[in-house]
């Protein structure tokens, strides 16, 4: 049986499994610490760990466990890394630049199953869901690839966007969460982590309930029903309106803003009538809601649906701000490289075909 990985466990999980051992509880700090902190990628470095325990965790569990298949970098600093997992899967991890720090995007599947018509990554069926081991590699990847070119900055920000829909990998997905936020370890603050889902409205309730005070983000991209279910499949299990009462439902329970995502498809879904109706789903909650307009990244495979025109999106960003709604459009990263998520990915999995 393969060994365990050791960035899937959380504090509390690290703790309880080294005094079943016979271990107190400060090892699991020692080792939190050398993890998190100091970057250790073999056990073996942890000077200060009890020689016994350094066995114990070198029988049962690996730190690393994800090799770079190939990386792309881009004029802009954006990088994209193609990660191999240790049952050969790929999957992408992507470091952005901002005025603000660095973010990374991690992914939470293999595939994805929610099938949306304009999207690379739901072109392969999920294989499996990722470990949440696996997730918080991806970060620690980043940081160790940061290292290794003499970058000293930190990690500062982690978006749940990559491959995979994150709501349908549940627990393994808020166990990451808890480690990358953890102030033991990474410690990146939930205010810094942004959740996007295609709108599971089920599990946005449950995921309230986690208290991670993580921001969330929804994959909306049309204001009716109608339009919804003919790109986004899930929206004939869980409507527009399910979304916007477990939306006001995690914003009361997390005091936290949440974000409409709304990708410019051209023709289709970016006219004047279009963000007319995003401003009246939000009506009066105008303060608590961001629209975040994202241009297209067009998918070989997607031809029927190609980028708004910029002047177009330029108009529909001016009717929602007139309308008095907190709006943006998404800065590109890496639009000289395989950009939009599944893209690298998807190209590669077709080669091996
Ligand atoms: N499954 C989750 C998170 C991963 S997708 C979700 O759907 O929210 C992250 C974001 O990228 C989503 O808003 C998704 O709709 C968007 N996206 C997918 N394909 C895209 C493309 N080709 N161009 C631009 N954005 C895309
Ligand atoms: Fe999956 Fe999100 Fe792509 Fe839809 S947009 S297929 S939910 S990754």
């Amino acid at each position: 049986m393969s060994k365990e990985l050791i960035y899937g466990l959380t504090f509390e999980q690290l703790a309880a499994y080294l005094m079943k051992f016979g271990h107190k509880k400060y090892r699991a700090l020692q080792v939190w610490d050398w993890l998190y902190r100091k970057k250790a990628t073999q056990f073996s470095e942890m000077a200060d760990v009890h020689i016994d325990c350094i066995e114990l965790l070198t029988d049962h569990f690996v730190i690393n466990s994800l090799r770079e298949y190939e990386r792309q970098e881009s004029e802009d600093g954006t990088v994209k890394f193609l990660l191999k997992l240790r049952d050969e899967h790929l999957i992408e991890t992507v470091l952005m630049r901002h005025k603000f720090g660095l973010s990374v995007c991690v992914t939470t599947q293999v595939g994805c199953n929610m099938g949306c018509s304009f999207c690379a990554s739901g072109l392969l069926i999920k294989n499996r869901d990722l470990f949440a081991g696996e997730i918080v590699e991806q970060i620690m990847a980043v940081q160790e690839y940061l290292k290794r070119s003499n970058q000293q900055e930190l990690i500062s920000h982690v978006v749940v966007m990559g491959i995979g829909e994150p709501f349908d990998n549940f627990s393994n997905v808020v166990n990451a969460i808890r480690i990358i936020k953890d102030h033991k370890g990474l410690a990146i603050p939930a205010r810094h982590i942004t959740v996007s889902t295609s709108g599971l409205a089920d599990r946005i309730y449950q995921f309230a309930d986690e208290n991670l005070q993580v921001n969330l983000a929804i994959s909306l991209h049309a204001p009716t029903n109608e339009l919804r279910s003919q790109i986004m499949k899930i929206n004939r299990s869980f409507s527009i309106q399910s979304i916007m009462e477990a939306l006001d439902y995690y914003r009361q329970k997390t005091k936290r803003r949440v974000t409409l995502e709304y990708i410019l498809l051209k023709d289709l879904n970016d006219k004047r009538e279009h963000a007319l109706q995003i401003a009246e789903l939000i009506g009066e909650k105008k303060q608590l809601i961001n629209v975040n307009l994202i241009p297209y990244n067009p998918v070989e495979e997607h031809p029927q649906y190609q980028r708004s025109e910029h002047e177009v999106m330029l108009a529909f960003y001016d009717t929602l701000k007139k309308q008095g709604i907190n709006c943006s459009i998404r800065l590109e990263h890496g639009a000289d490289i395989d950009a939009a998520c599944g893209q690298l990915r998807s190209k590669h999995s077709h080669c091996r075909s």
